[in-house]
């Protein structure tokens, strides 16, 4: 039977991570269709949404969904941490986050997509696909009827439910979530975070006036206990949450286990796994929807280059290192930050979350060698100095500058008008990743002048015939700070 519709790319899933894929391939002139379950609005956890959103909805022409209505902004948090007297972080010092209504937000995308042409099936399951003569046929179930949708690409973002766990590796330890509300005028109005010894607690007021508790603590807490005296055990004692364990009503509370993973063959055959389909993060940082929004930008430029350039292996080298740089920089932090916790590490919780962790798999993929290689390499740091750069410019001037020897020069991809191009890039121990560009200038050519014997000033005076000198004076600091640009002394 021919196919009802045929398409570029096929998205699965309206969450934010498939929405965002939706709408930044539709504004680089790709014809896509969206299947979404489930009719919206739909309840969704995962409402407090970190600062870095922002960049993303003006990017997407999208600012005013964070704009209207009951969304809650300027929230300033109390935190028991690092010790047990709270401590008050200002809406300034937190970042413009905000707390939406998750229901309201992924349906206001997604009615933007469908404004901005995405063909939309919904409510409508994807059941199933095939590859015939290298394109995708997807089988949909809407109602009682099947419609075949013909794609070359398809972007799973169905999120935590969408795969199967053998297809996952973990990258955290399992946490158990409890969460229920509060009417809001029994809590303070601020966003709540508190460590306690056997797990973590997080508490905010939500856009629908309510009060929402969290609290994440081990699975093995609930070996012989109930969902509610867990969460009532973990909010008795607490500096912030013991006044809600007492009038709490049983009955509203809900629960799941929180997976942090990593999909282990996240890219095959023009068939790309999104957002959480793709990769979770521990819930400590409240980035997730950032983090799935991200990588769906970097995803859809991927699968942009192969459409307009066709070339594919740049495509998914790009795609897995985003993905691999995004997992194994947000556990060092988590790590950090549960290690810095006060119950310490002779509290279990705490100890086997202070680690980066990543779980063995039985069938190790290529995808999950290059994860894991990543994830156990010791995360390099650079050097800090404070730098008075008028007197490190004169003291510096006339000194005999060479290229460190553990400098590498490597093709990598970079996005160039929306498309991968292979560009040279630095690599060396004190960056954190490859670098082709620094504040939008291509370094190698720089330090093609840098390699010859030349002073710091000279170098400087080189460059600056190409760019303004405050702009190279910076470039040339910066590459020193990291001991890229070595004295020879
Ligand atoms: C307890 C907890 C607390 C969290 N708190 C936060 C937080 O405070 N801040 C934050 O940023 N993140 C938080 N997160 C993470 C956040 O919820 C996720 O990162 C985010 O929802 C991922 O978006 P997504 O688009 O990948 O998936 P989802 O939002 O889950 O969307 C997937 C969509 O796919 C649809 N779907 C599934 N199967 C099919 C199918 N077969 N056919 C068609 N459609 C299908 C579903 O109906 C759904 O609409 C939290 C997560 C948990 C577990």
């Amino acid at each position: 039977m021919p196919p009802e519709q045929t398409t570029d790319v096929l998205i699965i899933g309206a969450g934010p991570a498939g929405t965002c894929a939706a709408l930044r391939l539709l504004a680089l002139g790709h014809k896509v269709a969206l299947a979404e379950s489930e009719p919206f609005p739909r309840p969704q956890i995962g409402e407090s949404l970190s600062p870095g959103i922002r960049n993303i909805f003006d990017y997407l022409d999208a600012t005013d969904l964070l704009t209207n209505r009951n969304y809650l902004h300027q929230l300033n948090a109390q935190v028991v941490w690092e010790t047990t007297t709270p401590q008050t972080v200002s809406a300034a010092q937190r970042g413009p986050g905000v707390m939406v209504d998750r229901g309201q937000f992924d349906k206001d995308l997604l009615d933007l997509a469908v404004q901005r042409g995405l063909q939309l099936y919904q409510p409508a399951r994807f059941e199933s696909c095939k590859q015939v003569d290298g394109r995708w046929q997807s089988q949909l179930r809407q109602y009682t009827q099947l419609i075949t949708v013909e794609s070359k690409f398809i972007l799973d973002a169905r999120g935590r439910r969408g795969n199967n766990m053998q297809d996952r590796v973990l990258t955290a330890p399992p946490t158990i979530a409890i969460w229920g509300h509060l009417p809001a005028d029994v809590m303070p109005a601020d966003t709540l975070v508190e460590a306690t010894e056997k797990g973590w607690i997080w508490g905010s007021p939500t856009p629908t006036r309510q009060f929402r508790v969290i609290t994440f603590t081990d699975p093995r807490e609930l070996k012989g206990n109930t969902v509610p005296g867990v969460f009532h055990h973990l909010l008795s004692g607490t500096r912030f949450f013991h006044k809600a364990a007492d009038s709490w009503k049983i009955n509203d509370l809900q629960t799941c286990t929180v997976f942090t993973y990593a999909h282990t063959f996240p890219w095959q055959d023009n068939y790309l796994r999104l957002g959480e389909a793709a990769f979770s993060l521990d819930p400590l940082s409240s980035t997730g929807v950032e983090k799935a929004m991200r990588f769906s930008l970097q995803a859809a430029i991927a699968v942009n280059t192969i459409l307009k350039t066709g070339h594919k292996d740049m495509a998914q080298t790009f795609y897995e290192d985003r993905m691999i740089e995004s997992i194994c920089s947000h556990t060092h932090w988590t790590s950090a930050y549960y290690a810095q916790a006060w119950p310490g590490q002779q509290r279990a919780f705490w100890k086997e979350r202070s680690v980066p962790f990543i779980d063995q798999t039985p069938a190790p993929t290529a995808f999950y060698e290059r994860l894991s290689h990543k994830f156990t390499a010791p995360k390099e740091k650079g050097p800090e100095r404070r730098i008075n750069v008028q007197q490190e410019l004169q003291r510096l001037w006339h000194e005999q500058i060479h290229l460190s020897s553990a400098l590498i020069f490597k093709e990598t991809p970079c996005v160039i008008d929306d498309v991968l191009q292979l560009r040279t890039a630095i690599q060396h121990p004190n960056l954190e990743r490859e670098m082709a560009y620094l504040e939008t200038v291509e370094i190698s050519p720089l330090l093609s002048v840098a390699n010859k014997e030349a002073t710091f000033g000279a170098i400087v005076q080189e460059w600056s015939k190409v760019l303004p000198f405050e702009q190279a004076v910076r470039i040339a600091f910066f590459l020193w700070d990291k001991d890229i640009l070595c004295t020879t002394a």
